[in-house]
Order: structure tokens, then sequence, then C-alpha cells
């Protein structure tokens, strides 16, 4: 039996109320081990750490060798792959390719992509003319911004964690992670890769338990915390952003989504329906960017719906390791009893269910597992909860447009604005609805291709401001005007 501790200042404690919970496997619930919840008193020991860590050798590190730390955490994190992926499978439930192929090396490649961020920037320098003739030189200098909380979903659980930890860490933060209550592994894992890799004590801190009234809501009010970076609901995020008010402290939300995927009638269907497979579908339907409204030109929305639901019913549920599983159950009970509601709402708002809708047949020793269908409606009206709600779970609704104008006016009618995909052959047209859509990430003929060289995050609800590539370095760093009169 595991017991997920803490692991604050390089070494791995227990909480000192003794306090634990339950860690269970989305698979069939079973027990898969403990999780130390933590306190006041935690997240104290953790945002000290992390405070003298600045002040001591990380602080005083060159961003050289900063960078070079981070590539050999990289290193070793694919060295520990199948660790790394062994935990994650048991704390998510999710097909073990699929993480294979995406989240345990996006977790290594997060830290190669970022470790060098800091060292790229070039620091900004104006001259300026003065009336004595003499002149003065303004150089705009980065600076590492402080200790940051990263506080993290359950849906990949180790890729978005580093997709934050590793820009921060590389523009000399340190941090503090509160990991989802439901996936406390892999943060748990990569504390002792960091050990092994040599990253001095304090400078990666990781404090497990819940949000409200538990270690989410301590870590976000602590006076010790220099900005916040969330992913995770939108309501989550309102709350976060007012204790963050508390000290004047910056946030970075990445949130909830209900995005459109839009299919022009000269699109390649075969392409179209293997991609909104992967939108809709992938990861059980639980990945922020995910496709939740689909728009199909009317000549093509019958043929569309057919195939996908063709597609959609012959995926198959089973553990993780089964190379014949494409389908994974969803994170806990609770979820899977949200998301059923769904499934008898989308009823009662009059669906036509095209496939799915229920609880799939699993054998006998995963019937107790977090399984629901993957489920397809069509004919719900456009201002039905299911077609406005963000469910975060495997399903669409599939609705037929006949104009290009009304299909930008359908897909941008949502108060979130994280993703699009776009079907179709036509790149002026494609320009053309890419330039009209309220997201943050738009994709043309693809879902989830992802560069992070390039910006990352929502508009609307969905978020507030951007990570990847450069565009974390205004949240990450602090920007000093140093104005020399010479
Ligand atoms: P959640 O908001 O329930 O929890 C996220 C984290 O916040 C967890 O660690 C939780 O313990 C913590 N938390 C909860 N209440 C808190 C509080 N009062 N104070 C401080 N911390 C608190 O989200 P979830 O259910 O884990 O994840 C699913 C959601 O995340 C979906 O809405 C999804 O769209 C969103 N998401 C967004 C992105 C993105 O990049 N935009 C990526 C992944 C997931």
């Amino acid at each position: 039996m595991n017991t997920f501790q803490h692991f604050i200042d390089g070494r791995y404690l227990a909480s000192a109320s003794g306090n634990t919970f339950d860690n269970r496997d989305p698979v069939d619930h079973s027990l898969i081990g403990q999780i130390c919840e933590g306190g006041r008193e935690e997240v104290d020991a953790a945002v000290a750490a992390a405070r003298r860590a600045l002040a001591g050798p990380w602080g005083k590190m060159p961003a050289a060798e900063r960078a070079d730390l981070l590539r050999a955490v990289a290193q070793r994190m694919d060295a520990r792959a199948e660790d790394l992926l062994g935990a994650e499978c048991r704390d998510t439930g999710k097909p073990r390719r699929e993480a294979a192929a995406l989240d345990i090396p996006r977790g290594a490649g997060n830290f190669r992509a970022f470790a060098d961020l800091f060292l790229r920037h070039a620091d900004e320098v104006f001259h300026l003319d003065t009336a004595d003739g003499a002149g003065a030189i303004n150089l705009g200098q980065r600076r590492p911004k402080g200790v940051i909380a990263v506080i993290c979903p359950w849906n990949l659980p180790l890729l978005l964690m580093t997709f934050k930890v590793a820009p921060a860490l590389a523009c000399g933060n340190t941090v503090v992670v509160k990991p989802s209550e439901e996936t406390p592994a892999t943060a748990t894992l990569l504390g002792q890769i960091m050990n092994d890799c040599g990253v001095p004590p304090g400078v990666f801190n990781v404090v497990h338990g819940l949000g409200p009234d538990s270690a989410g809501e301590f870590l976000s009010s602590h006076a010790g915390i220099d900005a916040i970076t969330f992913t995770g609901e939108t309501r989550t995020g309102e709350v976060i952003m007012r204790a963050a008010s508390v000290g004047l402290r910056n946030v970075s939300m990445e949130c909830g989504g209900k995005n459109p995927a839009i299919v022009f009638a000269d699109c390649d269907l075969e392409q179209a329906v293997a991609g909104t497979m992967r939108s809709a579908f992938a990861n059980s339907g639980q990945v922020c960017l995910g496709t939740e409204r689909v728009y199909v030109e009317r000549p093509v929305f019958d043929e569309f719906v057919a195939r996908l639901t063709l597609a959609a019913s012959g995926l198959q549920c089973g553990r993780p390791d089964d190379p014949d599983t494409n389908f994974g159950p969803l994170i806990s009970l609770a979820h899977r009893d949200k998301v059923l509601s769904y499934y008898d709402l989308a009823r009662e708002e009059g669906a036509r269910v095209e496939c799915g809708g229920g609880v799939p047949y699993v054998p006998d020793d995963l019937k107790n597992g977090a399984w629901v269908e993957p489920t397809i409606w069509t004919g719900l009206a456009d201002d039905a909860r299911v077609v406005t709600e963000e469910i975060f779970g495997p399903c669409c609704h599939i609705r037929p447009f006949d104009d290009e104008a009304d299909v930008i006016a359908l897909a941008n009618d949502t108060r979130y604005g994280l993703a699009a995909a776009v079907w179709t052959r036509d790149v002026s047209r494609a320009l053309r609805v890419t330039a009209a859509l309220n997201v943050g990430l738009a994709w043309v003929n693809s879902w989830y291709l992802r560069d992070l060289r390039t910006a990352f995050g929502g508009a609307g609800q969905s978020g507030i401001g951007r990570e990847g590539g450069v565009h974390g370095l205004e949240f990450y760093t602090e920007l000093k005007n140093v104005c020399i009169k010479l």
C-alpha cells in the first residue's frame, strides 16, 4: 500500500496532523493508497523552504547552470518513464498507450522546451536623449518573481504540472505544487527525480490535499506566495483569484471550455471524423481543449454523424495495460455521477441519442469503476444546458449548419473561449473563420497539435494570460527598468 507524502525541502514528510485520505483506482475503485492531507503547517513549511532556496543556492545559480539541471531532470524523467507511466495510469485509469504517447514524454519535453527560456531572452535597451545632450540608457531586466504556487487538475497530471514547473524554475523561481487530490503519484515521484539530479532542496515542493479548507486554500491565500498559476475549473479559478487579490498577487489561469469543432463540407471527411474522435473522446473526454460541440455543414451532416457514431461505438473499455484498451474510465465515481447526470439531462432536453448515453458493459472485475459510455447527441436546442455547460466527459452534440457566418456566431455563443477545430480544404476560409473565433487556440485540420514555442491560454472565462513559448516570461518574471543617466 502506497502512502503519498508531501515533498518539502527535499524530503518526504507525512502531515503533522496525521490526516490522510484514500487514493482510488478509477478502473475498479480499488484502494491504491493513502494521500497525506496537507494543512497550514505543511504549506507554511513548503513556502518557507521555497523562500530559503530563493535566497540560497538556487537564487545564486547562473541561469545556464539552472538550464543544465532542468535538462538533467528531463533525462532522468526519460529514464524513469516506466515508473511515471505506471503511476499516472494507476491514478487516472487512462490507457497505457495514450499516456505513453503523450503524457509522459511531454512531461520530460516540458523541461527540455523551457530549460533555457530565461537564457534566450534579451534584456531590452532604450536610449533616451536628454536636454543636457549626455543622454541616458534604459535597461529592462527580468528577474524571477519569487515563490510560485502551482495548483493542478487531474486530467493530464504530469503534463500540465510540468508545463508550469519547468518555465517557473527556468526563470529562477521556486515552486510549491498542489497536485489534484485525485492524482498525487507523478508529482510525488518528481520529487525523487529532482533530488537525484541535484536540484537544491526547497526549489520544488509538493503539498498534497484538497481545495477548500485544505492545502489548496491555504496555499493560494498564503502571504509568502508571490504568484499563483492555476489550471482547473473556472469556478475554482474565481475563488483562487479572490485569495490572490489579498496582497495583489499575480495569477495565470487556465480554466474550462465548451469547445466547438466546425466541419465544412469541403473537408477531408475521413480526417475530420478521425480528428473529432480524438478531440471528443481522447482521455475519455477529459481534456480542457476537447470538443463538446460539433457543427457540421448540412451536405455532409448525416454521413459525419453516422461515421463518428460508428467509430465511437467501437471504443474498447479495459484496464490501462490491456493492449486492446483505447477508452478509459472517468477520474472518479463523483465525476462519473456528474457526467451521467448530463446524460439524463440530454434526454430531458430532447436529445436524440446517436450512441451511448449510459454505463457500458464491463467485465465483473471493472464493475465498480467510473465507467460511462462514449455518447453522441443530435437535435438539441442551441441554449440547452448540455450544449452550453462544460461536461468534461466523452460526449458531444452534433448540429447541422448552412452558412459560414451563422456557424461562427454559434461557435462564439459561449462564455468560454479556449479552443476550436476547423475542418476545411479552403485556406482562405480557414483564415477567415479562425480570425473570427473568440478562442485562445484554433486548429485547422488537426487538434491538439502543440508546438511548445507557441502561446497557450484561453479567452473569455477560459482563462487569464498566456503561457508557453516566451509568453511565460511575462508571468514568471518581474521586469525591472534601470535608467542610467550618462
Ligand atoms: P478543479 O478546479 O476542481 O481543481 C483543480 C485544482 O484546484 C485541484 O488541485 C483542487 O484541489 C484545487 N482547488 C479546488 N478548490 C480550491 C480552492 N478553493 N482553493 C485552492 N485550490 C482549490 O478542476 P479539476 O476538476 O481538477 O479539473 C477539471 C477542470 O480543469 C475542467 O474545468 C477543465 O476544463 C479544466 N482544465 C483546464 C485546462 C486549461 O489548460 N485551460 C487544462 C486542464 C483542465
